[in-house]
């Protein structure tokens, strides 16, 4: 048995930036988690989400047995049924009957042995992935440029880039340690950036010039810089003959006019974005969720590659178009074939590529061809096509959109598995079997990031009782139905060693990912295994483009206005991500801190527009599509366009009673990638005014309220539960736990105060009141679980001394709030990030807060006064 070093080298598991982590294992389910100074895409780094891991790695709420409905199940007896329904199933109704949703967050090992056991063994290609909601149009607009899909960049080039341009990327909040790199090209070398984002997000606060475009118009934008640089004889006529391929009609097929008009900017703006370019030839453009989750994303991507190629800013150092991915392993999907569009290894549906997979695995069938994409796959669920579905990692009945269709589909389906480190999901919620599987800590494999670098995974703790790994899970049902010789895999390093040794097999050069030289390392390299990068930094600095002449494709891509209309809605609705929060937060929201930052899902309107329709800040609205309805807190705030608004994705059944992003968008997608259209759809939003509002802080979650809206977060000694609805507000005192109870209530005037009390300490305590009126929350929250506290200043809400609000909390590490800093600012005339982190610590851990200080600093002013 080998002996566990005390820190284990492994990797960060949220975003697709992949930052190297150290881990050590401080007994129990503890450990310390540090940034690793010598992995090469952060160097030391880590992002608040990365930095409080160690919050997230207990045992609540995990699914620790295989569950047959709601009873505990033996491995075999659940294995045994898994495999004999999906066979009994093939059987009666054909291998495309069933189907595999998989998950960004599964390990390639997982991956591949999911995707070999669907498209190989039982020879269909219905496995698809959350990854498709997420870059599946970079992946299109890739294959459609360069033959494979292949990032052509490095984060080493964002250091030796003169301009970045930042396309539909929030990247201080998304990819933080991305966001550092480029604030420390910037100090260094002085390269310029422009953010292209219909929101004035803190990434675009910190940009020499932000293009506020009108949502979905970066065709237009891009293909008028092309003809503009075009018009300037800035295009590289060597690289465009020599390396790529230009159909005849394709000047004339981009020709856009008015840009400024068709993107809603200023033209001095856009003239400043062509001088820019044409200036700082060393070029990043990094794009991200705003070009994909389109529903013209491929030709979005496919419009700034185009710039690309032509002006040959690519293949050079600090140049070239960077699609940066969401999830950890979202590369790695793609790399196995974990997309329903793309086979295994980079490899098409073609038939020698068929035959080739066929002959690799010596499997008995092959899949006919691609199969079906995310939201086609819920689709035929729903009419009953699809009857038995395998579900790895990930929350499709809140994260897909059309979520209600999604649960009708779940509910449709007579075999729903679900494999999953958590026990409640909405999602698990449909599934006749459940499978434990490992968390981050406990998983032991790899993942690609989005600079094609692969790291190692690595456990730092034992598996709780039942819960194995997801790759051992397939071949476990893979052998019973009758595949054992393909699926006797020992260990995540066989299962890895093929997968490298397919990328190779048959593939003289013609593909670039080739990791064959790994497909006969010993286990013991497998355990030292260093990042490495397929492809090299720069795949297409020197050699060939993987298509049949060599060369890159100029694709034809116009501008056509989204043609859902208004539909009566004359708003438009973004959707995205929280700083400190991670998909439907079944992980981070376990962390008290990370909750700190956003406590409540908000919608996010300009002032102007809250005036108009009717809206409080602070108050309640609901935000309807034609697809459904949900309610939030409103925010207002100039950083949105007047007809647009912004909720965030991550609340669920789970977490709140509103606040569903997901019932929002519709089933609209892209028509090459499949990808659903996440932003820019028809939206409206009124105002909800509850009969009473109420708060309780409780050191025991209740069960889920029964009101129009609520919200449960973490707080350090428990949770704190907003909560808004109708009828009589005495019927909240049920959400009490038991104990000593104090209370004042006025029922004529519906105010209710009521605290618990557990062997001295503050157990609970519940405020409401049908005028609005309502303690602040923070000195309440800091008493709970503490004795001494006198009863009349639990019930006044506030102690005899009043205590400084901080306001809402910026930097989640040292505890400090938006209003302490602007205070430091003033008082102490602070002019820098490094200043306000010298004078009160803010900023100086993590620093996912350094955008939002650097953003204050100027502002100070206007907040104090405000
Ligand atoms: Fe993890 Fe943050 Fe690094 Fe992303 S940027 S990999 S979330 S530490």
């Amino acid at each position: 048995m080998t002996s566990v070093p005390a820190t284990v080298k492994t990797a960060c598991p949220y975003c697709g930036v992949g930052c190297g982590v150290l881990a050590t294992a401080t007994g129990g389910r503890g450990a310390t988690i540090a940034g690793d100074p010598n992995h090469p895409a952060n160097n030391g780094r880590l992002c608040s989400k990365g930095t409080h891991l160690e919050e997230t790695i207990g045992l609540e709420g995990r699914l620790l047995h295989p569950m047959i409905g709601s009873e505990r199940a033996g491995w075999h007896e659940a294995l045994d049924l898994v495999a004999s329904r999906f066979a009994a199933t093939i059987a009666e109704h054909g291998p495309d009957s069933v189907a595999f949703y998989a998950s960004g967050q599964m390990l390639t090992e997982d991956y591949y042995a999911a995707n070999k056991l669907m498209k190989g063994f039982i020879g269909t290609a219905n496995i698809d992935t959350n990854s498709r909601l997420c870059m599946a149009s970079a992946v299109a607009a890739h294959v459609r440029a360069f033959g494979e899909d292949v990032v052509p960049c490095s984060y080493e080039d964002l250091d030796q880039a003169d301009l970045i341009l930042l396309v539909g990327s929030n990247t201080a909040w998304c990819h933080p340690v991305v966001w550092q790199r480029i604030e420390a090209a910037r100090a260094a070398r002085g390269t310029k950036l422009v953010v292209i984002d219909p929101r004035r997000t803190e990434t675009a606060e910190r940009a020499d010039l932000h293009l506020a475009i009108a949502p979905d118009t970066d065709i237009a934008l891009f293909n008028g810089l092309l003809l503009e640089m075009k018009a300037r004889w800035q295009l590289d006529g060597g690289h465009l003959a020599t390396r790529t391929s230009v159909n005849d009609g394709f000047w004339e097929s981009i020709a856009t006019s008015d840009v400024a008009a068709i993107c809603d900017v200023a033209p001095a703006d856009l003239a400043t974005f062509y001088d820019l370019f044409t200036d700082h030839p060393r070029t990043v453009t990094l794009f991200s969720q705003g070009v994909n989750q389109s529903t013209s994303g491929t030709d979005k991507a496919n419009a700034i590659i185009n710039l690309h190629l032509a002006t040959g800013r690519i293949g050079k150092p600090g140049s070239g178009p960077f699609s940066i991915t969401g999830q950890p392993n979202a590369m790695g999907g793609r790399e196995v074939g974990g997309l329903a569009s793309m086979l295994a290894a980079h490899m098409g549906f073609s038939d020698a590529e068929r035959d080739r997979a066929q002959r690799f695995w010596q499997s008995p069938t092959i899949c006919p061809g691609p199969g079906l994409k995310a939201v086609d796959m819920f689709d035929a669920m729903a009419k009953g096509k699809i009857k038995a579905v395998w579900i790895m990692a990930t929350n499709p009945a809140v994260s897909m959109p059309d979520a209600r269709m999604v649960r009708v589909a779940l509910a449709n389906c007579p075999f729903v598995v679900v494999s999953d480190c958590i026990a409640d999901t909405d999602t698990q919620r449909y599934a006749q079997v459940r499978l434990p599987a490992l968390a981050w800590g406990e998983k032991d494999g790899t993942v690609t990031n989005s600079e094609r670098r692969i790291s190692r995974q690595r456990s730092f703790m034992t598996a709780p009782d039942e819960a194995r790994a997801d790759w051992w899970q397939v071949a476990e049902v893979g052998k019973r139905m009758g595949f054992s010789e393909a699926f006797a895999y020992p260990d995540a390093a066989s299962v890895f060693r093929e997968f490298a040794a397919q990328t190779g097999f048959e593939n003289a050069g013609t593909r670039v990912l080739d990791i064959s030289d790994r497909a006969t390392m010993s286990n013991a390299d497998y355990d030292d295994m260093a990042p490495f990068q397929w492809g090299g930094a720069s795949p297409f600095a020197t050699r060939d483009y993987p298509t049949a002449d060599g060369k890159a494709r100029l694709i034809p891509v116009t501008y056509v206005p989204r043609a859902d209309g208004s539909r009566g809605m004359p708003m438009r609705l973004n959707t995205g991500r929280y700083r400190d929060q991670w998909h439907t937060m079944t992980r981070t929201g376990l962390s008290p801190k990370l909750s700190q930052h956003r406590r409540e899902p908000l919608v996010e309107i300009h002032p102007d527009t809250v005036r108009r329709l009717g809206l409080t800040d602070g108050g309640l609205a609901r935000v309807a599509t034609p697809h459904g309805a949900s309610i939030f807190r409103v925010a207002a705030t100039a950083d949105q366009r007047r007809r647009e608004m912004f909720v965030p994705i991550h609340w669920s059944d789970q977490t709140s009673g509103g606040g569903r992003t997901g019932l929002l968008p519709g089933n609209d997608r892209d028509p090459v990638s499949g990808q659903p259209g996440f932003k820019n759809i028809p939206a409206t939003a009124s105002a909800y005014k509850p009969g009473w509002t109420a708060f309780l802080v409780t050191r025991t979650r209740p069960a889920a309220p029964d009101c129009a809206y609520w919200t449960a977060i973490r707080t350090a000694n428990g949770w704190l539960i907003e909560l808004a609805g109708d009828g009589d507000p005495a019927d909240l005192v049920a959400l009490l736990p038991q104990g000593e109870r104090a209370e004042m209530i006025d029922a004529r005037r519906g105010v209710i105060r009521s605290a618990v009390v557990v062997d001295g300490h503050l157990h609970a305590a519940l405020f409401a009141s049908r005028s609005g009126g309502l303690p602040p929350r923070e000195w309440l929250v800091a008493r709970l679980g503490q004795g001494n506290t006198p009863m009349i200043e639990v019930l006044a809400g506030r102690p005899a001394t009043p205590v400084a609000d901080r306001g809402p909390i910026v930097c989640v590490c040292f505890d400090i709030g938006l209003k302490t800093i602007v205070s430091a600012i003033a008082d102490q005339s602070l002019i820098s990030v490094e200043a306000v982190g010298k004078a009160i610590n803010a900023g100086t851990n993590c620093g996912s807060c350094r955008p939002a200080i650097a953003n204050l600093i100027p502002r100070q002013k206007e907040l104090a006064h405000g």
